[in-house]
């Protein structure tokens, strides 16, 4: 016999949470099935902390809507709930003459994207918002800002159990079989549970998850890679009170500064390609990359100032010489098992939007 519940929710991630949310507001019953001890310990726990304004994404991509409409729904979301954030504003940088144009690039893509309140500054006007800055231009994304992302996962499971839903940790989904009008999820206890609504939001797992539910076509799972990108953090007391970024790189955002509320600022993260998804060890060498790259817009770094902070990994579903991916969000029309959703490839901008992931999925079709 199987237990059977509305909905389930593979992964209590700020994805998860936020799509089973979504789902309980909606006045269904829903399960959360984590297999960790606790709610957002993988990719939720290891990331900038940044709510992007949405200015990188191909307009049009699933990253550049679900960003733009989530930074809004974020921003109100956490003056209502009372979730520590804070819109500090970042800055963009083309630190030679030669980059204009591609800085000029992700101005004419915020654009497109619905980006509205950038503005451009020539080197001079830039120092004299950041003193500390070397740049020859600037874009300013005066709505881009930083949040507590565990008082917000805190914040969205608090809602989901307000509504009627439930997380149960240390509970791993090994396989999904279909049954008469249902999918069968057996977790690694042997327990069966039957539900008509099944959302793999399994973050680093999501593709080796769904190889195996029963009756999915292999052509709808994509191939996993993994992109660690590790941080560092900075001994001395940093001088701007804004995030700074260079132009983003083909798998990243390049090595930027970003600050958390308490005003403790960290580089990172890098991009590097592994095959362990578990290596999440920050090598004390790559600092000196770090010092590189960090140079060009902060050229008084001291020597001896970077300290391995930590890594995270993303969860990528395009490899180091394609074209980066969009977010991968597949339902029924897209793959024909009734009742199930996979969400494969969701990196960043997935903290951001994590919001509008879960209305988007609480409202496709068919389910
Ligand atoms: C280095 C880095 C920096 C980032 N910075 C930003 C940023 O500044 N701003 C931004 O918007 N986004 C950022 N992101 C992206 C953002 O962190 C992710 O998109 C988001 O955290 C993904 O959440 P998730 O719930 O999909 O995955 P996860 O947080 O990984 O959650 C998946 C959960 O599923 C559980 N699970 C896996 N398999 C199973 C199973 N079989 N059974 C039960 N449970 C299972 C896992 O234990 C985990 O808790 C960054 C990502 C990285 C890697």
């Amino acid at each position: 016999m199987a237990d059977s519940v509305q909905c389930v929710v593979v992964g209590a991630g700020v994805v998860g949470l936020a799509i089973a949310r979504a789902l309980a507001l909606q006045g269904r019953d829903v399960l959360v099935l984590e297999a960790e001890d606790a709610i957002g310990t993988q990719t939720s726990a290891r990331s900038s902390e940044v709510i992007h304004a949405g200015l990188y994404y191909p307009a049009g991509s699933l990253k550049a809507r679900l960003c733009v409409q989530g930074r809004t729904m974020l921003y109100d979301y956490c003056a209502q709930r009372g979730v520590p954030h804070r819109r500090c504003g970042k800055l963009v940088v083309a630190t030679s003459e030669q980059q204009t144009d591609a800085l000029q690039a992700v101005a004419e893509r915020a654009q497109a994207n619905g980006v509205r309140g950038l503005h451009w500054l020539d080197g001079a006007a830039a120092r004299r918002l950041e003193p500390a800055l070397a740049c020859h231009a600037a874009l300013v994304s005066p709505d881009t800002g930083i949040i507590d992302s565990h008082a917000l996962m805190l914040a969205l499971q608090a809602d989901l159990e307000r509504a009627g839903g439930t997380v149960v940790l240390r509970t791993q989904v090994q396989t999904v079989a279909r049954v008469a009008g249902a999918l069968r999820v057996r977790t690694h206890d042997g327990t069966a549970i039957d539900t008509r609504l099944l959302v793999n939001a399994a973050g680093l797992n999501a593709v080796d998850l769904a190889r195996r539910i029963e009756g999915l076509p292999a052509a709808c799972v994509p191939v996993a890679f993994h992109a660690k990108g590790s941080y560092f953090s900075c001994a001395v007391r940093v001088p701007f009170s804004r995030l700074i970024y260079p132009l983003p790189e083909s798998a990243g955002l390049g090595v930027h500064l970003t600050l958390d509320l308490a005003g403790q600022a960290r580089f990172g993260p890098d991009v590097q390609w592994v095959d362990d998804p578990g290596d999440l060890q920050v090598q004390a060498e790559r600092a000196l990359g770090f010092y590189g790259e960090v140079r060009r817009y902060w050229p008084e770094l001291p020597d001896g100032a970077l300290q391995p902070g930590y890594a995270g990994m993303r969860p990528k579903i395009s490899g180091p010489a394609e074209p980066a991916a969009d977010f991968l969000i597949q339902g029924p029309r897209e793959h024909g098992v009734p009742g199930l959703v996979n969400l494969f490839g969701i990196e960043s901008p997935g903290l951001t939007s994590s919001l509008a992931v879960g209305a988007h999925v609480a409202g496709l079709p068919g389910l």
